[in-house]
């Protein structure tokens, strides 16, 4: 089969097409003939290589994906041949004593399709039957592809992990990615106070038109601290959602409110941040992590997404053959939303 991935890390020079065997769903599994994959920040992370993340190569790239079920493994429970599905990239045991209590995201066998295991820019991919869950009808494949990771994710990070409640004031930093795309949706469904800082005045525009009521360009005139600060009328944010890392964890933890909580769920810029202890006793602050989410976290996600409460931002869609391209834009950063291929 067709695929795209890479059999050596490094840059994007690695990146090539794949002619692999095509794969087959052992029991449980099922085997979903990909119509559009979904790229995530983790891709660049998986080309470049992670410490401790070793990889059976070659390998192919991305988690998200969307496609019609052709093949069912021994006993596979649930999806049948045919169906439109959506993939949960995210793979536990459902065995150990974290999936027992429905925290898959601390599985101790937990791995991402694309990260750990072979992803879905690929004709076919086979996973777990309890992975693929029906496409909702209002989304085609590829905007259906541009979901799950980012919906996910900004749910655990703001509802579970932030507790961000109704009426509160919340901070997001950079508003690039598909994650911050779907994390202001969703904050808006919720009915809390958005403020987005962005380097782009364009980007800002396209924020408010997501649900964000405040936002903030930064400019060496206007620093992301001191205009969050004023734009809280220095009172505060409840929740600052702020995956950066180094280069705005500072300013971040800075205007955090009383009992305010800074989530991150990555460290773009770099993981070693310098903190400054006073504001989170003082304040009774926190610092929260998080990633991905749970099977129930997901669901919940896709239940809004069914409804049509929030959808999918995609910023381009690529063919198979445009791999290469779609990752160049990737790594540029420049984007608003999600990247996808599409593969067949
Ligand atoms: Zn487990």
């Amino acid at each position: 089969m067709r695929a795209f991935g890479f059999r050596q890390h490094g840059d994007l020079d690695r990146l090539e097409f794949l002619d692999l065997p095509e794969p087959h769903a052992g029991p449980g599994e099922v085997r979903v003939r990909i119509r559009a994959a979904g790229f995530n920040h983790l891709d660049l992370f998986s080309l470049e290589g992670m410490p401790g993340v070793p990889l059976p190569l070659p390998h192919i790239l991305a988690g998200d994906g969307t496609g019609v079920v052709d093949e069912l493994g021994e006993g596979a429970v649930g999806p049948k041949i045919g169906d439109r599905v959506m993939i949960d990239p995210s793979l536990s045991d459902g065995t150990c004593e974290w999936c027992r209590r429905g925290d898959e995201v601390y599985c101790r066998n937990y791995r991402i399709l694309g990260e750990h295991v072979q992803g879905t820019a690929a004709e076919w991919v086979v996973v777990p039957a309890r992975n693929v869950v029906p496409l909702p009808s209002r989304l085609d494949f590829t905007s259906g592809a541009g979901c799950a990771l980012v919906f996910m994710t900004a749910w655990r990070a703001l509802f579970t992990v932030g507790e961000l409640r109704p009426g509160e004031r919340v901070a997001m930093v950079g508003a690039g990615g598909g994650l911050v795309t779907a994390a202001i949706q969703l904050a808006h469904w919720k009915g809390a106070h958005i403020t987005v800082a962005t380097r782009s005045a364009e980007r800002a525009e396209k924020v408010r038109a997501l649900g964000a009521d405040a936002t903030l360009v930064t400019s060496p005139e206007r620093s992301l601290g001191k205009g969050l600060w004023e734009l809280s009328e220095k009172r505060g944010f409840d929740v600052v959602f702020d995956s950066n890392g180094r280069a705005t964890f500072p300013d971040s933890l800075r205007v955090l409110g009383r009992g305010g909580r800074l989530v991150f769920c990555g460290a773009t810029t770099g993981p070693n941040v310098e903190m400054d202890l006073r504001p989170i006793f003082w304040r009774g602050a926190s610092v929260r992590g998080s990633t991905m989410g749970n099977r129930a976290e997901f669901h919940e996600a896709l239940k809004l997404l069914d409804s049509g409460a929030v959808h999918p931002v995609i910023d381009r869609v690529y063919p198979l053959s445009q791999g290469v391209e779609a990752m160049a834009r990737l790594k540029a950063g420049d984007m608003f939303g999600k990247i996808v291929l599409e593969v067949s």
